[in-house]
């Protein structure tokens, strides 16, 4: 079932790349190798449901791990990206996962989007809001652009997504939500005031839109990740990291599927009860 939906989804999605929506372009996709299927269960409780999953980010780093651990949970999985074709190309060959261009930030483009694939592939019920970015830079040097970008493609995304899928999971009574925060934005960083920020803004957003979600079985909880060896980490330089890994109890950096495995567990579908969480996934670096 989950495969076949997928199949179909990024075939049209395909043939319908020419006239798309502002914002989004069309998914890209190879037959290289099967989806998960629909009848695999890692013991989190996917049910093997094919409900839609929408990852944003989800084609590398952290995002393309919970892509997959979603899709081997047997869920139908659709993940986004900003303009890297060439890692959104090879991941789609490689698991078989539709991708979906389409900047987070832009609130229209989102709107856009999110319409498409629920008429390509079908309505979403699982949301993961994982895309983000960094613009670090000590206050004396933060320009209001980056102020800007880092709190609209990191916060404002988790707004313009949830608007997005919020009617339809209501009137269906069923929602997963699952926004990626951070360990900076629960302890502070230094030259990431804009950073920490936007995902400290994650955290309250979470907990005040699982208040009015729980009614109708809609879940939203955030994950805090600490440092995950992803090239967002591996831009931060060596001295720096290694003083880095040093406070970190566990004595290592953190494994994209370190935070895939929270995020499997949070958005099954017996995950009922648990909501407006924040769930610390950070070798014990931070304890909040
Ligand atoms: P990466 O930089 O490896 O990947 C970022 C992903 O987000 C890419 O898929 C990228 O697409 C996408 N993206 C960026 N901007 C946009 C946009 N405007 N619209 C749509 N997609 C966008 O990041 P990580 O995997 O390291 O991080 C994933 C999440 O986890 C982020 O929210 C990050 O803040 C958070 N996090 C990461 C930590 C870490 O140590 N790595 C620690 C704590 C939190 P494209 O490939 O096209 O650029």
């Amino acid at each position: 079932m989950g495969n076949r939906r997928v199949a179909k989804g990024w075939m049209v999605a395909a043939r319908s790349g020419a006239g798309l929506a502002a914002g989004a372009q069309s998914g890209l996709q190879s037959a290289a190798r099967p989806l998960a299927t629909a009848d695999r269960n890692d013991g989190f409780g996917g049910n093997g449901m094919a409900r839609v999953a929408l990852v944003t980010g989800g084609q590398r780093g952290i995002g393309a791990a919970i892509s997959e651990a979603l899709a081997a949970q047997g869920r139908t999985v659709v993940a986004n990206y900003a303009g890297n074709d060439e890692a959104a190309r090879a991941f789609t060959e490689r698991t078989g996962i539709p991708c979906y261009r389409f900047d987070v930030g832009d609130f229209e483009a989102v709107t856009a989007a999110v319409a498409r694939i629920e008429a390509e592939i079908g309505p979403v019920e699982i949301l993961v809001n994982n895309a983000g970015i960094t613009r670090d830079a000590m206050m004396r040097k933060l320009t209001r652009d980056w102020w800007d970008q880092v709190i609209d493609v990191n916060l404002g995304s988790c707004f313009n997504l949830c608007k997005a899928v919020w009617d339809g999971m209501n009137a269906r009574k069923f929602g997963r939500i699952v926004n990626i925060g951070s360990v900076n934005g629960q302890a502070g960083q230094l030259g990431q005031v804009n950073y920490a920020a936007a995902k400290s803004g994650i955290h309250g957003f979470t907990k005040a839109l699982a208040q009015e979600g729980a009614r109708n079985s809609i879940t939203v909880n955030a994950i805090a990740p600490g440092y995950v060896d992803t090239e967002m980490v591996r831009a931060v330089p060596p001295d720096v990291l290694e003083k880095i890994v040093a406070r970190i109890p566990r004595g290592r950096l953190g494994r994209a599927e370190d935070i895939a495995r929270g995020v499997a567990f949070l958005t099954a579908d017996d995950a009922d009860f648990i909501t407006g969480s924040t769930l610390s996934i950070n070798g014990g670096q931070h304890m909040y």
